[in-house]
């Protein structure tokens, strides 16, 4: 009791001697890309101190080829934490460990089984909230005196995320067993929540356009698969997505993996569930 307030005593005349007083727990995070800042905001919500800073822009979508940036290397240089995705996503990993040896690099994805080393953990309500998991350890690690907001955080955001996976689940149920084809390789984890087949993907690798022979070889496979729903997504030209259709009878919809939105605090926390959400209604659309 005698030391607690001594050391109150103390804190105070710390206060009183360097002015207003800032609430001394508190951790600068930075987030590799959209989904990974969308979950940190959610578990740092209301605590003090604590901020959430992205790395790429908002609008970068996923990091396959990521080059970092000057703006990049300020924001690192006064983090406590830099959250990646992992599995990776992040090639400049590497780099910014040698760059800045002193800070802390967690991945989302650790201790997540992967699909085929596939690093697209977060386009899957399960793969989010297990997301959202390792974020607030990682946090509570770093910044000890908020643990426990930071677990109550997740727990109340992870409860919506599985409130999302319980309707998907069952409005969808008899999607199973569908067959679809996909514009990359970023619905696998979300085909898994709801048995949905990816039979193959237009474009193997970002930004890589199938060849003639290739994108041939897709239009078969469409065909002899009975391909009835291509999956486009918003980041990328839907080009190749219609011509497959036209070309097979098969009708484009456009889901969103939630890897680029709004970058302010207050719109970008509800930006997964936003985005979920309308994919929910697309693949209604699938039922009719
Ligand atoms: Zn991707």
């Amino acid at each position: 009791m005698k030391i607690t307030s001594r050391a109150l005593l103390a804190g105070l005349l710390v206060c009183a001697a360097l002015g207003p007083c800032r609430t001394l727990a508190a951790v600068r995070v930075v987030t590799s890309f959209y989904p990974v800042y969308v979950a940190a905001l959610n578990v740092i919500e209301g605590v003090e101190g604590a901020e959430a800073h992205n790395l790429a822009s908002p609008h970068i979508g996923c990091l396959h080829d990521y080059q970092l940036t000057a703006g990049d290397a300020r924001k690192l240089s006064d983090a406590d934490l830099l959250i990646v995705n992992g599995a990776g996503m992040e090639s400049y990993v590497g780099k910014i460990r040698a760059q800045y040896p002193g800070l802390k690099i967690v991945e989302a994805c650790q201790g997540i089984p992967l699909l085929g080393g596939n690093p697209h953990v977060w386009v899957s309500p399960a793969g989010a909230r297990a997301q959202v998991d390792n974020i607030a350890r990682a946090l509570s690690d770093a910044d000890p005196t908020n643990a426990a907001r930071y677990a109550a955080n997740a727990a109340a955001y992870n409860g919506r995320l599985a409130a999302l996976e319980t309707r998907m689940k069952s409005e969808l149920a008899p999607l199973a067993g569908t067959p679809v084809v996909a514009q990359h390789d970023s619905f696998p984890y979300l085909a898994r929540d709801l048995g949905l087949e990816v039979v193959g993907v237009i474009e193997e690798g970002h930004g890589h356009e199938p060849d003639a022979a290739e994108f041939a070889r897709t239009i078969d496979l469409v065909r002899d698969k009975k391909v009835k729903v291509i999956f486009s997504e918003p980041q990328y030209s839907d080009r190749l997505a219609q011509t497959l259709a036209r070309e097979s009878g098969a009708t484009v919809l456009q889901l969103d993996p939630v890897a680029q939105g709004p970058s302010e605090p207050v719109r970008a926390r509800g930006a997964w569930l936003e985005a979920m959400e309308k994919n929910l209604s697309v693949l209604r659309g699938v039922l009719r």
